[in-house]
């Protein structure tokens, strides 16, 4: 036994997380475990709440843990070095450039994340539509792979590392065209070319233009938020370092954070 090693073993087993049961029947094995988790306490838990405070250990948010909505990425370990470059795992990669909604820029993501992003872009078209009467011409992406580790937890790769993850800042929308549904309170100005951002209109403003807008993207994550089988994380303008973009992914745990007065 390693004196000290409890915290990064108990972590080992949180990060390969791929099943609440599987998850609790190693750690109910563990005699280390984190201070503030006695081995007693640990037994006497569901799966479910097991994996959660296993997540709850690493993150300080309010992760989840998932059930029946296998991901193929699921046994796939996160687990990197603390420090220096990183190797990011190989995984089957494509280009994307959207479906119902056009992207701006090629998105390069992991294969079995295609599907969940068109299921995506319906939603968005969905909501645009019943908005300002038609789909937005393009979506905005800050970036989609990209190996490097989560800022804030260095021993964690990043789902970008994987292909996994998509940063949606906004959406421009063309002109609208005649036979095209126009909802009855569409202000003049958004019959124009015109563009959302979530940095800029995820908080309603005093105009009907801005309060058209923050409706829309609220619109968008209510709709994901109540589809649990596409995206597993979604943070928000309230999240740290997310205040100018949606970020969404298909991480093995479930977390929703940033979308305050939602
Ligand atoms: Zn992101």
């Amino acid at each position: 036994m390693v004196v000290g090693g409890g915290i990064s073993l108990f972590q080992s087993y949180c990060l390969n997380l791929s099943g609440a049961s599987h998850v609790c029947t190693s750690m109910k094995s563990l005699l280390l475990l984190p201070r503030h988790v006695s081995r007693r306490t640990l037994l006497g838990l569901s799966s479910a709440s097991c994996a959660s405070l296993c997540l709850g250990s690493l993150w300080p948010s309010r992760a989840e843990a998932v059930s029946g909505d296998p991901y193929p990425l699921d046994d796939l370990s996160r687990t990197i070095p603390a420090r220096g470059r990183i190797a990011c795992p190989k995984v089957e990669l494509v280009r994307y450039r959207g479906d119902a909604v056009p992207y701006a820029q090629t998105a390069l993501i992991y294969t079995e994340l295609k599907p969940r992003l068109q299921a995506m872009e319906r939603i968005i078209a969905a909501a645009a539509k019943a908005t300002y009467g038609r789909a937005p011409k393009r979506l905005i992406h800050l970036g989609t792979y990209n190996c490097r580790r989560i800022a804030a937890y260095p021993t964690w790769l990043s789902e970008h590392g994987l292909g996994n993850a998509i940063d949606v800042s906004g959406f421009d929308f063309g002109s609208h065209k005649r036979g095209e549904p126009l909802p009855d309170d569409l202000p003049p100005s958004l019959r124009r070319p015109f563009s959302v951002r979530v940095k800029r209109h995820w908080n309603p403003g005093r105009s009907a233009e801005q309060k058209l807008h923050a409706s829309f993207l609220r619109q968008i994550i209510r709709e994901l938020l109540s589809r649990r089988r596409i995206f597993r994380v979604l943070l928000g303008p309230g999240y740290p370092g997310h205040h100018d973009h949606f970020h969404f992914d298909c991480a093995p745990f479930r977390m929703v954070e940033g979308f305050d007065g939602l």
